[in-house]
């Protein structure tokens, strides 16, 4: 069906479906890799349901349609004069579902997306709608504001935002040894360090976002390093071709990569913390305890060479500040991220298989929204409140109206509801 334009519209549609014994998933714009937003029977879009409906300037807080992408809320918001405080590096998805996935950017002071939420509206299988908010103090409010979809359809939400501002973005290559041997240091110095260990090099392509008070009348062309050398670069995806068809070419490939060169600029932040992607890829991400890095992100190195793995996409590293969302990727501790990638159309299975064994050794916690091979089972040793959660599923979803088989994998289902 085409996409719904008011609440009313997102309960007849719940309603319809529960009633006639089908399943229900909410879209947002399908930017997940793994099978989280795969529909079986009924989709339901709320591509029209966008925009913000509200900014209360003295709390600070917006109220945001959920079919609204990050790159429109950005948009908006710095109409308002506000902005998001911290973000992921692309825009394309809607709010609701990167808040669903515990999508996050980097910064150890920073917690991720969905630390923002003040409160939500919740269409539930049903058909009720329920508002939640820290006031209502409830379960559906702890375990809402990450939810993976599995608890109801999500028609609005609350954010805190803050006045808009400007990032000053720093991003050269560094030896990746120094890198690791200063990632405490670089991370706390920065309010939003990352950086990317290119595999068969001994280099790391290293962004430092920091906020100024620089105008951005002095900002530089939008052409960063890592975007025109790496990941936009016509020459890197044309690099992946050929590293697909010849993957032993990829570490002599990978040397092509520059050891050197130094691009500043300053922008508006959500400009500076997003980016386009044009090179397409597969993807895998883990969070492990933020002092696990150094170590964790060795092993990593040492079992590409190990294994003779050919990768031709950099690793990503990121941090996240812990919070208390009890399905966030970053529950109880405080994070670092390694993201892994591999070319669209190249075998990627060994190789992420490989890294997260590794992860699991750090009770590592997969992105949602990104590939893994884990189920409950193991799911069940890192989430404390995994089954709290399921409990809260089943009360609220009895029919599994909201359910699909990634859902079912890493979820389960209590017996007698069906899978
Ligand atoms: C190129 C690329 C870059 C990325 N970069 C980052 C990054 O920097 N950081 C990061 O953490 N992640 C990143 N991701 C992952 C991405 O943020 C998540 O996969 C996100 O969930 C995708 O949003 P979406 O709108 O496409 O949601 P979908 O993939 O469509 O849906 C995801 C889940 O949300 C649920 N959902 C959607 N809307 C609602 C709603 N209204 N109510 C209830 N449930 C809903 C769906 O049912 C599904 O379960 C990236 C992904 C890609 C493809």
């Amino acid at each position: 069906m085409g996409p719904v334009s008011t609440h009313d519209d997102v309960v007849s549609v719940v309603r319809r479906a529960r009633d006639s014994g089908k399943r229900v998933k909410v879209v947002g714009t399908g930017h997940s890799f793994s099978g989280i937003a795969r529909p079986e029977e009924v989709v339901l879009s709320l591509s029209n349901l966008r925009g913000i409906v509200s900014i209360d300037r003295t709390s600070a807080t917006a109220v945001v349609n959920a079919g609204t992408t990050i790159a429109d809320l950005n948009l908006e918001l710095d109409r308002h004069g506000f902005a998001m405080p911290n973000l992921g590096d692309v825009t394309y998805q809607s709010i609701v579902g990167a808040l669903s996935t515990s999508t996050h950017g980097t910064g150890i002071n920073h917690g991720g997306l969905a630390t923002q939420i003040q409160g939500f509206t919740l269409v539930t299988s049903s058909g009720e709608i329920l508002k939640c908010s820290p006031t209502s103090n409830d379960r559906l409010w702890r375990f809402g504001r990450v939810s993976l979809g599995a608890l109801g359809v999500i028609v609005d939400v609350t954010l805190n935002v803050v006045p808009k501002f400007a990032l000053e973005a720093v991003e050269y290559p560094e030896p990746v040894d120094d890198v690791i041997s200063n990632w405490d240091r670089y991370t706390r110095e920065n309010d939003h360090f990352e950086f990317y260990w290119v595999p068969h090099t001994r280099w790391a392509l290293t962004k430092r976002n920091n906020r100024t008070d620089r105008s951005l009348t002095e900002k530089k062309p939008l052409a960063t390093f890592w975007n025109k050398m790496v990941m936009e670069n016509l020459a890197f995806g044309a690099l992946c071709r050929v590293g697909r068809a010849a993957p032993s070419m990829i570490p002599r490939l990978a040397t092509a990569l520059p050891s050197q060169g130094r691009q500043e600029r300053v922008d508006d932040s959500f400009r500076i913390f997003a980016s386009k992607r044009l090179v397409r890829f597969y993807e895998m991400e883990y969070s492990i305890p933020y002092d696990a890095l150094p170590e964790a992100l060795g092993r990593v190195r040492a079992m590409v060479d190990a294994k003779g793995f050919t990768v031709s996409f950099p690793v990503e590293v990121r941090s996240v500040k812990g919070d208390d969302i009890p399905l966030s990727t970053a529950t109880g501790r405080d994070s670092a991220y390694i993201a892994v990638h591999m070319y669209k159309g190249t075998e990627f299975e060994p190789y992420f298989r490989a890294v997260e064994e590794i992860m699991s050794d750090y009770s590592g916690r997969p992105h949602w929204g990104k590939l893994h091979f884990q189920d409950r089972n193991y799911l069940d040793r890192v989430y404390p409140e995994l089954a709290s959660f399921g409990e809260l599923r089943d009360q609220m979803d009895p029919e599994g109206t909201f359910t699909n088989a990634y859902l079912n994998r890493v979820l389960g289902r209590k017996s007698g509801i069906p899978d």
